[in-house]
């Protein structure tokens, strides 16, 4: 097994019966070149979708599974191997985060939201300021960034690896996203993406562009931090736009 200790994939784990023990229900969806993991709340259909496209980001996928169980709703995986990136060659990208859009993969996943559903992106990154490349320290809060809207206190986010991400086709200055105020009050920076050109086919670019009216935040920690993690869907799961009622 590999360091974040879920390497052998999302199907294993299933298999193993980690998963099916607790009013959750499992099936697969495959396509051309892809599989996804569909994990449904028995108790709590009416939840948010929650999407976890890199099989290599075990905390994003642990405490998906949380969320799933606390708050209802639908998980969807990229079942991978453990692996972040499509074995070559890929249909548009080798990255699941960078596929999304008019095409089977991208449909496919669409389809398996609920009208109206909120989504919630799920993923971790390696330590940022390191220039280490594509999923690898890239994403990260920094003050000095106008695309970051920075709350007056950080409360335990200060590396600024941990943080949300929302997108838009207006600029910045004309965005509304969804539960600024909440991670401003809880002192969790957002990162906010203009998308342009047909965007670059990860979840919130293609949300932004196909279906502008959903509600989307994506939520990204260091890799292995499950604390972070929790602590910014915390903040998200007491926003009106995701809460219960
Ligand atoms: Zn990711």
């Amino acid at each position: 097994m590999m360091g974040n200790g879920w390497a052998m994939g999302w199907t294993a784990i299933i298999a193993a019966g980690l998963v099916a023990v607790s009013g959750l229900s499992a099936r697969e969806v495959h396509g051309p070149g892809f599989e996804l993991v569909v994990i449904d709340s028995l108790d709590k259909p009416d939840g948010p979708f929650w999407f976890v496209p890199h099989d290599n980001e075990a905390a994003a996928w642990r405490v998906g599974l949380e969320a799933l169980q606390a708050h209802g709703g639908r998980l969807v995986a990229v079942e991978n191997a453990g692996r972040r990136m499509w074995p070559a060659p890929c249909p548009v990208s080798c990255d699941p985060n960078r596929s999304l859009g008019a095409n089977p993969y991208g449909d496919a996943v669409i389809r398996l939201m609920s009208p109206g559903q909120p989504v919630v992106g799920l993923h971790t990154n390696a330590p940022g300021r390191r220039g280490l490349g594509a999923g690898a320290g890239t994403t990260w809060a920094d003050a000095r960034d106008r695309n970051v809207w920075m709350p007056r206190a950080l409360a335990g986010f200060a590396d600024g690896d941990a943080l949300a991400i929302v997108a838009g086709t207006r600029p910045k200055s004309d965005a509304a996203p969804p539960c600024l105020p909440n991670f401003m009050m809880g002192g969790a920076p957002m990162l906010y993406e203009e998308v342009r050109d047909g965007g670059d086919g990860s979840m919130s670019n293609d949300l932004a562009l196909r279906q502008p009216e959903r509600t989307y935040v994506a939520l990204e920690a260091r890799h292995g931090d499950d604390d972070s993690l929790r602590a910014l869907l915390a903040i998200l799961m007491a926003c009106p736009a995701y809460a219960q009622p």
